[in-house]
């Protein structure tokens, strides 16, 4: 299963590779990953609700 975050690079939206869930300072989980389409890194914060 692909998850997906905003590659600033390409500008959209697009599958996550190597996807990693991580939490932040402030407590709040997020996602890790690299862009599919251009390697680069990528981040997205997932909200919880
Ligand atoms: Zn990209």
């Amino acid at each position: 299963m692909a998850e997906q975050a905003y590659c600033v690079k390409c500008k959209k939206k697009v599958d996550v590779k190597n996807a990693e869930k991580v939490t932040m300072k402030n407590g709040r989980p997020a996602l890790k990953g690299v862009c599919s389409e251009c390697g680069t890194g990528v981040y997205k914060i997932l909200s919880k609700k």
